[in-house]
C-alpha cells in the first residue's frame, strides 16, 4: 500500500511562531498563561502544560506573570487589560489575523460597513469583531446574506483567514448582486488556500483519504469536508489510536493531510501506524 502525504500538510507558519514563541518563554522565565488554547490541538497543549505553560479563557484569572496571545489575535481590549493588569505580554498573533485586523479598521475608517466572511465564534473572527467595536456583520453562508440591511450602500469584506475559496466566491457573487458598492479584500490566508488545493487533489486520485487534526479545530474540519466532496472515503483522526483497518483494507492508495495545528510528530506516528497495520 502506498501512503502519500498532501504538501504543505500540518503545521502552518503562523502556527509554528506561536508555539516556538512559547517554548522560548518557557525556557527562560516562569508563570505563562495562554488565553485559549494555543492551538486547536489537545495533544500540543498538553505537551506545553508539561513545560508549565498553562491555559486560562479569561484574562481576570492573571494575578500575574507572562500572558501569550495566541495566533488568532486578541481584541484591543484585552490588551488594554493585560496592559493595566502590568503583565508581560508575547504577542503570537498571526501577521496575517493582524492584516486582516488593520483592512477592518481601515474599512470602517473609509464609512464601510464590515462584513466577516467566517465563524462568529472562532476566537479569530471574534478578535477581527472586536478590533471594529462590533460594528459589524459576520456571515458564514450566502442564506445569512438576509442578516444584512439592504438599505446599507457600501460593504467592505474581510474572510476569517481559514475560510475556503468555494465558500468565499458563492457569497461574494451573491453580494455582488444585491449591494451597489463593494469593497473586497481576499483575506484567506495563502497557507490554507495551498493546504487546501493539495488536500484536494490529493484526495481524489486516492482509495482512502485520512485528514488528521483536532476535533475542535476548524480549519481541518473545512479540510475533511472538501476532501468527503471527492473522495468520500475520507475519515478524520485525532490520534493513531483512532485509525480503523476497514478504512485501509483494500485500498492501494492512501492519501494523507493534516490540519494548520497539527504537528509533525502525530503525522509521522500515524503513519507509521497505517504501515504497520496493513503488514
Ligand atoms: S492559517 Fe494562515 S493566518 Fe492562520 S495562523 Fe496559519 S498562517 Fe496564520
Amino acid at each position: 500500500m502506498e501512503i502519500i502525504l498532501a504538501k504543505d500538510a500540518g503545521f502552518c507558519f503562523g502556527v509554528k511562531r506561536a508555539i516556538n514563541l512559547a517554548l522560548n518563554a518557557a525556557n527562560q522565565i516562569q508563570n505563562i498563561y495562554t488565553l485559549g488554547p494555543i492551538i486547536h490541538n489537545p495533544q500540543v497543549v498538553k505537551k506545553l502544560a508539561d513545560y508549565g505553560i498553562k491555559e486560562t479563557e479569561n484574562i481576570d484569572h492573571i494575578e500575574s506573570g507572562t500572558i501569550i496571545f495566541r495566533s488568532h489575535g486578541v481584541s484591543p481590549k484585552i490588551y488594554q487589560k493585560a496592559d493595566e493588569k502590568g503583565l508581560k505580554i508575547i504577542d503570537a498573533t498571526c501577521p496575517n489575523v493582524a492584516k486582516v485586523q488593520k483592512i477592518a479598521l481601515q474599512l470602517q475608517k473609509k464609512g464601510y460597513t464590515l462584513v466577516v466572511i467566517g465563524e462568529k465564534e472562532h476566537p479569530e473572527v471574534k478578535s477581527i469583531l472586536d478590533t471594529v467595536n462590533e460594528n459589524a456583520y459576520c456571515i458564514s453562508s450566502i442564506k445569512e446574506i438576509s442578516k444584512i440591511s439592504p438599505e446599507i450602500d457600501k460593504l467592505g469584506i474581510v474572510a476569517q483567514t481559514t475560510q475556503t475559496l468555494d465558500n468565499f466566491r458563492k457569497i461574494i457573487s451573491k453580494l455582488v448582486s444585491c449591494f451597489k458598492e463593494l469593497c473586497i479584500f481576499n483575506t484567506i490566508c495563502n497557507a490554507t488556500l495551498s493546504r487546501q488545493k493539495f488536500s484536494l487533489q490529493l484526495a481524489k486520485k486516492v482509495d482512502t483519504m485520512v485528514v488528521i487534526g483536532g476535533y475542535n479545530s476548524a480549519n481541518t474540519r473545512r479540510l475533511t469536508n472538501i476532501c468527503k466532496k471527492v473522495n468520500k472515503n475520507t475519515h478524520q483522526v485525532e490520534e493513531a489510536s483512532e485509525l480503523k483497518i476497514n478504512w485501509i483494507k483494500d485500498a492501494n492508495i492512501v492519501g494523507i493531510t493534516a490540519g494548520a495545528s497539527t504537528p509533525s510528530w502525530i503525522i509521522e506516528e500515524i503513519i507509521d501506524n497505517l504501515k504497520s497495520m496493513k503488514k
